[in-house]
């Protein structure tokens, strides 16, 4: 399935396998000037080529290396004689020279297996015939992380980085303190139009992303305070995050509030220092 929707110069598509008639669990990915930030699942590669047949595509942008942000790289590669470009730390995994790690049943479901390919490292400024975006590292969603910023129009594309809304579960391995400072980093730009990684675009979104830094900063002191008095990890995930959501059982528990709760007590070169 999928979605397009034109936002100026900019086209967006959300993308999702289509399971029992619905879509489930979109991803999206943006087309500007000849270049595509992210290309979404294994399951929707055919559907996403059909839809940039009429569009030139000279380079792809790789936010990071999440299944559902990549498998449109190499048919792009291979068929429109596209540059992939990613975060050095991406550059190996999308290669295939280190092993992605193994998926999860739900996440073979929902957006499948990558194929490789010849991705290199993005420059610190990436050009297009129009625009020149700055090439920003905003780790915590994951290490291999980063945004878009096109100073003179105000545009950012913020992948993962920020998908709006109040979390209430992280996936296994975030690092929320990371989140935050990238949420900072970002949040100090000044941005017009803020294109993310769920195909949301929200327009002046300084207050939005204050919000969330503000939410998330809040959670994280409570959970630590609450660590502090020797509470246990469900427990604080009961009392500020509510009970088990659906997404917890459908997938497996590496998507929960727990697994949120684990993040912000777990090491991380941006957790505050103890009181
Ligand atoms: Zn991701």
């Amino acid at each position: 399935m999928i979605h397009v929707k034109q936002h100026g110069p900019v086209t967006g598509f959300r993308l999702a396998r289509t399971l029992l008639g619905r879509g489930r669990y979109f991803t999206a990915c943006f087309h500007l000037d000849g270049l595509m930030v992210d290309s979404g699942c294994q399951h929707t590669v055919p559907e996403l080529l059909a839809a940039l047949e009429s569009l030139p595509v000279h380079s792809v942008l790789t936010t990071h290396s999440h299944e559902d942000h990549v498998a449109g790289n190499l048919p792009l590669m291979r068929l429109r004689g596209a540059r992939v470009y990613a975060h050095a730390l991406a550059v190996p995994l999308l290669r295939g020279e280190i092993p992605r790690p193994p998926l999860m049943p739900y996440q073979k479901v929902l957006w499948g297996w990558p194929a490789t390919c010849q991705a290199q490292e993005a420059p610190e400024y990436l050009e297009t015939e129009r625009y020149r975006f700055d090439v920003l590292h905003t780790p915590g969603h994951w290490p291999d992380h980063i945004c878009l910023y096109e100073p003179r129009q105000g545009w950012l594309f913020c992948g993962d980085a920020y998908v709006g809304g109040r979390d209430r579960g992280l996936r296994a391995g975030y690092d929320v303190w990371g989140i935050i400072a990238s949420l900072k980093k970002l949040a100090a730009l000044d941005i017009s139009r803020l294109f993310c990684g769920s195909g949301s675009v929200v327009e002046n979104p300084a207050r939005e992303l204050a919000d969330k830094i503000a939410y998330l900063e809040d959670i994280g002191q409570k959970v630590l305070a609450l660590h502090g008095q020797g509470w246990p990890v469900r427990r604080i995930r009961k009392k500020l995050l509510g009970g088990r959501q659906q997404i917890d059982y459908f997938t497996q528990g590496n998507f929960s509030g727990e697994n949120m709760v684990r993040s912000y007590l777990a090491d991380s070169p941006w957790k505050p220092a103890a009181q």
